[in-house]
């Protein structure tokens, strides 16, 4: 397995209920490292071309809504497999379907506040950090 890095959020409705060190540790005890962090109140623009795959769907102005509506940690984590290992430890995108002891199923209120984002794949995770990040603030 090789070491990789991954994009994570933890978004609005967990930042307003003060959990970002408690879903931090989560991450971190699951072996993942947070080689960048830095705290954002994304603009509607932002938002929009963060989750611009989603655009066509009938959630789309509903999540850009949720995003924007408080301040969210975006972080790069390093660690093996990480892309995966984040997507297990974050648990389904509906916590009502995540397995015990995931973020969302310990943290998340529904499907639409939902605590947590990771990349999904190697290509996402690449485009999704330098969304966020420059070379020079990922320092692992
Ligand atoms: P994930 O975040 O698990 O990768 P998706 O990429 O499918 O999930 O969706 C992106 C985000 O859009 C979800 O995390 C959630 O915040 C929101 N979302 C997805 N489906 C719905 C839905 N049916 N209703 C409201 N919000 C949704
Ligand atoms: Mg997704």
């Amino acid at each position: 397995m090789a070491i990789e890095r991954t994009f994570s959020m933890i978004k609005p409705d967990a930042t307003k209920r003060n959990l970002t060190g408690a879903i931090t540790k989560i991450l971190e005890d699951a072996g993942l490292r947070v080689v960048a962090s830095k705290r954002v109140w994304m603009s509607k623009r932002e938002a929009e071309g963060f989750y611009a795959v989603h655009k066509d769907r009938a959630f789309f102005g509903e999540l850009v809504e949720t995003m924007t509506s408080g301040p969210t940690i975006v972080q790069v984590l390093e660690g093996e497999n990480a892309i995966l290992k984040n997507r297990e430890v974050m648990g389904a995108t509906n916590p009502a379907n995540a397995d015990e002891g995931t973020i969302r199923k310990t943290h998340a209120l529904s499907i639409g506040e939902n605590s947590v984002h990771g990349s999904d794949a190697p290509e996402t995770a690449a485009q999704e950090i330098k969304y966020w990040f420059s070379d020079t603030e990922i320092v692992g």
